[in-house]
């Protein structure tokens, strides 16, 4: 299988939990237990035979401790032409910086926890904009968000619209203390609505 690193379609990008770090999951390159779908994955298609195999891309993750490329496999569908690759769970499509390191931005931001918001920033070399990026985007998102939520957690009580910081942070605590980890939760949201919690809405 070669490796294809410039995508000149659009490939579907779905999340499986990975339960590695992503340091892990690069040193075992090709020798990774990737998964293996019985289904098309394509929720048009879902036809019950296994997609086959269709070689990988290399995409970028930085995170805490490790920078690196990492092998993203790719699966084809020839009963409806679709071609997808699944994403370990500490990545967010379209984001080279790690789920982790997001969502640990925007919980200490909202939590008001500046120096340990400090310390991260300024170990992965953010500049603000990147900060800012992230809050506008969660922002946006906030309300496409709580409504996987509520589907997901019928019983959750979800803040109130009058005031969006308090609306972002009181979301964050629900998420963090609703799911544990944030790779859980990033992985149910993504089979949930088949999108991320920090995908653009104008692609959705
Ligand atoms: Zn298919």
């Amino acid at each position: 299988m070669g490796i294809l690193s410039c995508e000149v379609i659009i490939i579907m990008q779905l999340i499986f939990d990975s339960k590695t770090t992503p340091k892990q999951y690069y040193q075992c390159g090709y020798e990774y237990s990737f998964p293996k779908p019985h289904t098309c994955l394509h929720p048009d298609c879902k036809i019950p035979v296994p997609p086959r195999p269709h070689g990988y891309y290399i995409r970028n993750v930085i995170t805490l401790g490790f920078n690196g490329r990492i092998l993203i496999r790719r699966y084809y569908c020839k009963y409806c032409g679709h071609t997808f690759s699944y994403l370990p769970s500490f990545c967010l499509p379209y984001f080279q910086y790690s789920l982790v390191t997001i969502f640990l931005a925007l919980l200490w931001h909202y939590l008001n926890l500046i120096p340990l918001l400090k310390v991260l920033t300024s170990r992965l070399q953010w500049q603000r904009q990147h900060l800012q990026f992230y809050r506008r985007r969660f922002k946006a998102n906030l309300k496409f968000i709580k409504a996987v939520l509520r589907q997901m957690m019928p019983q959750v009580i979800l803040p109130k619209e009058d005031d969006i910081k308090k609306e972002a942070r009181k979301v964050l605590i629900i998420v963090k203390t609703g799911f544990g980890q944030i790779q859980a939760f990033s992985t149910r949201f993504f089979t949930q609505s088949n999108n991320t919690f920090m995908a653009s809405r104008k692609l959705a």
